[in-house]
């Protein structure tokens, strides 16, 4: 619907898409890379295409981070041959993809991504539905791919510092698009008509965010400006593919900064549609921006991060704000939580697939929080038991932070989880003791009941502080 409409504001007076450019030839001596700075795998890659006839380079995310000097995640490579003739000359390779089909070749540990030379598939004004691609030199069209010119293939990705081609034989980069002074200016251009190409593809906006601050580089006045107007057609992409661009922008090191400006540019409705209900409160605020400052050091420090507990960490106010309106309702704390938990994780799913897989992390991260705050009896050592006690408790201490439960709470787990035996059994909380001498007669499950809601509530009453 909403894709419809746009489409029909945009595709009118749209601009002509920029003409073939020219090329310029940047040599190593300029630019500095030199091929022992390219992996080994990209490098054998290249050479084979190379020595079988066909054009071969390293392009896009690893030449930006060379340039820029930051380590390249990975490298992939851009080629004239097709799919099937790539498959062809390496043994340890793979088709994968089916609406774009790539080529996967392994070489020792290493997997280089190699694709054929693509033509941009333009949006036809008139119908406003996918033309035929422009004429290509030594594209064929397979399924549904457009294999195009190198010509070709430069218009059709994103951002202009993504269009550069290194060519290992010669240490040469061929520059069309002026990425190379657009690295050096720190400036993010979008290629083409901004309006289009966020159109064509809306995922460009989040990834201008995401580039702008892993890179530290300013997004250009042209390519930011529609990004207000279009954020609405982040609601066409589909979920899962949503949830994929989230996951690389939330591990990508700069997540809290990714998030402001994803809020700034009001990007996040389509994505997280309750962030701004969360923002606004303190506690809310204070808990998510410490909850993604800890992500980026883990992943600036090369330690795991667990998507699970990112997720569980966003959503948690929303499961805090809908867990209260039930109890006040008149629910019982625990059935409560459960409910709010669930209803929490499908209204964000409809916005953002997030995986079923991480279902059990999350749920266990927000189930086991009650329980911390039980510090009598034999409770804390079942609790220390659990096999997802660590992540709830770096949860829990986040909470404990955030200024949402008292630190008291936090320091004491923190010497509880390393003591020994008799230093536990000394550090154990008495007046729980005396309210179950208070009750003797109660019966054992009415008894455990009525335990457990009682430590819920008491975080129901540290929560609203
Ligand atoms: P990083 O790997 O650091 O996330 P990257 O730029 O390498 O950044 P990839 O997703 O690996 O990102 O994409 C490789 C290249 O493919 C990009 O550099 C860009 O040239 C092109 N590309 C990726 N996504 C798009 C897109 N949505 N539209 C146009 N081109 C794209
Ligand atoms: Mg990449």
């Amino acid at each position: 619907m909403i894709h419809k409409f746009f489409r029909r504001i945009f595709a009118r007076n749209l601009p002509a898409v920029s003409t073939a450019p020219v090329v310029r030839m940047i040599p190593r001596k300029e630019h500095g890379i030199s091929r022992q700075q390219i992996s080994p795998g990209a490098l054998k890659v290249t050479a084979a295409l190379h020595q079988a006839g066909f054009s071969a380079f390293v392009v896009g995310g690893a030449i930006r981070d060379l340039l820029l000097g930051l380590e390249p995640k990975d490298f992939d490579v851009a080629t004239n041959a097709t799919p099937e003739e790539v498959r062809t000359l390496f043994r340890r390779s793979r088709i994968i993809g089916r609406r774009f089909r790539l080529v996967h070749v392994n070489y020792g540990n290493e997997m280089v991504e190699v694709s054929t030379f693509r033509a941009n598939c333009s949006i036809d004004n008139n119908t406003g539905i996918p033309a035929q691609s422009y004429a290509d030199q030594h594209g064929r069209l397979l399924h549904d791919n457009i294999f195009g010119s190198q010509e070709e293939d430069v218009m059709r990705r994103d951002f202009t510092i993504n269009a550069l081609f290194y060519n290992p034989a010669t240490e040469e980069i061929l520059d069309y698009l002026g990425g190379y002074e657009d690295i050096k200016a720190k400036r993010l251009r979008i290629i083409g008509e901004p309006v289009q190409r966020y159109r064509e593809d809306p995922v460009r906006m989040l990834r201008a965010v995401r580039l702008a601050a892993k890179l530290d580089i300013q997004i250009d006045d042209s390519a930011a400006a529609p990004i207000g107007n279009l954020a609405p057609l982040l609601q066409n992409v589909p979920a899962a593919r949503l949830f994929d661009e989230m996951l690389k922008l939330l591990m990508s090191g700069h997540s809290l900064a990714c998030v402001v400006d994803l809020r700034m540019r009001g990007l996040h409705h389509g994505l997280l549609p309750m962030l701004d209900v969360i923002l606004e409160q303190p506690l809310g605020e204070r808990f998510i921006t410490l909850a993604l400052k800890n992500t980026d050091e883990r992943v600036q420090q090369d330690k795991p991060v667990s998507p699970g507990f990112l997720f569980a960490a966003l959503l948690w106010h929303e499961v805090l704000t809908a867990w209260n309106k039930r109890q006040a309702a008149g629910e019982k704390p625990l059935p409560a939580l459960h409910s709010a938990m669930v209803e929490t994780l499908a209204l964000q799913r409809q916005q953002l697939a997030i995986p079923r897989r991480l279902d059990s992390i999350i749920y266990d991260i927000w189930t086991l929080q009650p329980r911390f705050l039980a510090r009598a009896g034999r409770k804390p050592f079942r609790l220390l038991e659990h096999p997802r006690f660590r992540a709830a408790y770096d949860f829990f201490w986040l909470r404990c932070e955030s200024g949402e439960i008292n630190m008291e709470a936090g320091q004491w787990w923190k010497v509880f989880q390393h003591a020994d035996g008799a230093a536990r059994e000394a550090m154990l909380l008495k007046e729980t003791v005396s309210k179950r001498r208070k009750r003797p007669r109660r019966r054992k499950p009415a008894e455990s009941a009525d335990r457990k809601s009682s430590d819920a509530s008491c975080l129901m009453i540290s929560a609203e502080k």
